[in-house]
């Protein structure tokens, strides 16, 4: 079974108020497995509203319209609707007592023209509006069900809830089980994700898997659907295992999860210590780790040396490394990170020093370029990267790069798996 849902108003399409029907609609039917085949905003316009529902009507069984059901005359849906069917409008002798109370209550007079909002095409049915003056309706057209509910989204909601929902768990043939996780990675782009996941992006595989960015964070939707819940989890975290396979140690999470979050969780459970010395995040990482609760037992401190000076007085940088390399170079990072592990007495310490931008970059060392250090009892790694956008990304992805590369030297695993920046 599929879904149409059409949201009517010019305020839409004029991008004066967002649709958010259309979001709650398809969620809530996507969850008691009915796919939306299309989301339609349609203005406050007679013959589009007409076309969009017959079209509708021959391709999908179930229709949802929201919008259109006041009392002025820009609100043409039911009007719409009943031509669509070829019907006249009538009115309904139960629903304008119901309308005509709500303005009792109210100490006020119905106003005339609130009467149309009683009427309904000739074949339908109307639902009772429990928290506004609109009723909606029900209809069928060619192979659709069609409800209509007030563009409201909390009359929307209401009427969803109480009277639609009830109807299409009915309608639905069987019970489709859905369920859906996220797989976080960082590291890769999106693209070279996807390409890694080969066929499982096949888009007719059932789980099936898709990837959104945000933030630099690379995540794998996967959503199962089987006709029992326990096939439905099974096969999800089958997908999930595949997922991993292809893609290692760049996975850091799966759900809500935060890099940051894992990185302490593993400190902790390894009983281990880490310290912070940056130039150009200026104690982002130190907030990214501080922000996890439980984070005192693992986080030693940190330093925050932004001018050369106080890289050479609090981290013992020579001057004239500083001199020949400048502050943004693999040594002066170096320096920093064993400086940084031995004073804190951690058993892990990061550095970073680059250049975040706007200004400050040049041609041997552009805007992103930035060096990061790992120091621990064994010795230390380096990378050097470069991160694309403005100032804040850069940040961000430095510290996000900075828990991903301890996470990665805690386990023992390739750094070169990721090839960002
Ligand atoms: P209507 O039922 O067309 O008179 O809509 C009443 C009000 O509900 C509009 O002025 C909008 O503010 C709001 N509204 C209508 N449709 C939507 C929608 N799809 N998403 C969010 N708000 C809406
Ligand atoms: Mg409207």
């Amino acid at each position: 079974m599929q879904a149409a849902i059409l949201s009517i108003g010019d305020e839409l399409v004029l991008g004066q108020t967002v649709d958010t029907n259309s979001a709650f609609l398809s969620a809530q039917l996507a969850s008691r497995g009915i796919m939306t085949l299309l989301h339609q905003t349609v203005a406050d316009d007679m013959q589009a509203m007409v076309d969009m529902i017959e079209y509708a009507s021959q391709r999908v069984e179930l229709i949802i319209i929201s919008g259109g059901l006041g009392p002025t005359d820009d609100d043409l849906t039911r009007q719409a609707l009943a031509q669509a069917m070829g019907v006249e409008l009538v009115m309904d002798h139960e629903q304008l007592p119901e309308i005509e109370a709500i303005f009792t209550r109210r100490g006020k007079a119905m106003p005339d023209r609130n009467k149309i909002q009683a009427y309904h095409p000739v074949g339908t049915t109307m639902i009772t509006n429990t928290c506004g003056t609109a009723p909606g309706i029900i209809a069928k057209l060619n192979k659709a069900t069609i409800y209509v509910t007030p563009g409201v989204p909390s009359e929307m909601k209401r009427m969803w809830y109480l009277s639609i929902l009830p109807d299409v768990i009915k309608l639905a043939p069987s019970r489709r089980f859905i369920q859906t996780i996220k797989v976080n990675t960082f590291g890769r782009g999106e693209s070279t994700v996807a390409e890694e996941l080969g066929e499982l992006f096949d888009r007719t595989r059932n789980p099936k898997v898709g990837t959104t960015v945000s933030k630099g964070i690379v995540s794998v939707r996967i959503r199962s659907e089987f006709d029992s819940d326990e096939k439905a989890q099974t096969e999800l975290l089958k997908t999930v295992e595949a997922v991993k396979d292809k893609l290692g140690s760049i996975v850091y999470s799966t759900e809500e999860i935060t890099i940051q979050e894992v990185l302490v969780n593993m400190l902790r459970e390894r009983n281990m210590t880490v310290a912070t010395a940056e130039s150009c995040t200026g104690g982002l990482i130190a907030k990214f780790l501080t922000d996890i609760p439980g984070s005192s037992s693992v986080v030693k401190g940190g330093w925050v040396t932004y001018a050369n000076e106080m890289k050479m007085r609090e981290l013992g940088v020579p001057e004239d490394m500083l001199m020949e390399h400048g502050a943004v170079s693999e040594p002066v990072a170096l320096h920093m990170a064993k400086s940084a592990r031995q004073q804190a007495d951690s058993d892990l310490a990061v550095s970073v020093t680059g250049i975040a931008g706007p200004d400050g970059g040049s041609d041997e060392k552009p805007v992103g370029t930035v060096w990061m250090w790992i120091a621990d009892r064994y010795g230390v790694t380096a990378r050097k990267f470069l991160f694309n956008g403005t100032r804040d990304t850069v940040r961000d992805r430095t510290a996000k790069m900075a828990c991903q590369m301890l996470r990665m030297r805690l386990l023992n695993e390739d750094d070169t798996a990721m090839t960002i920046g």
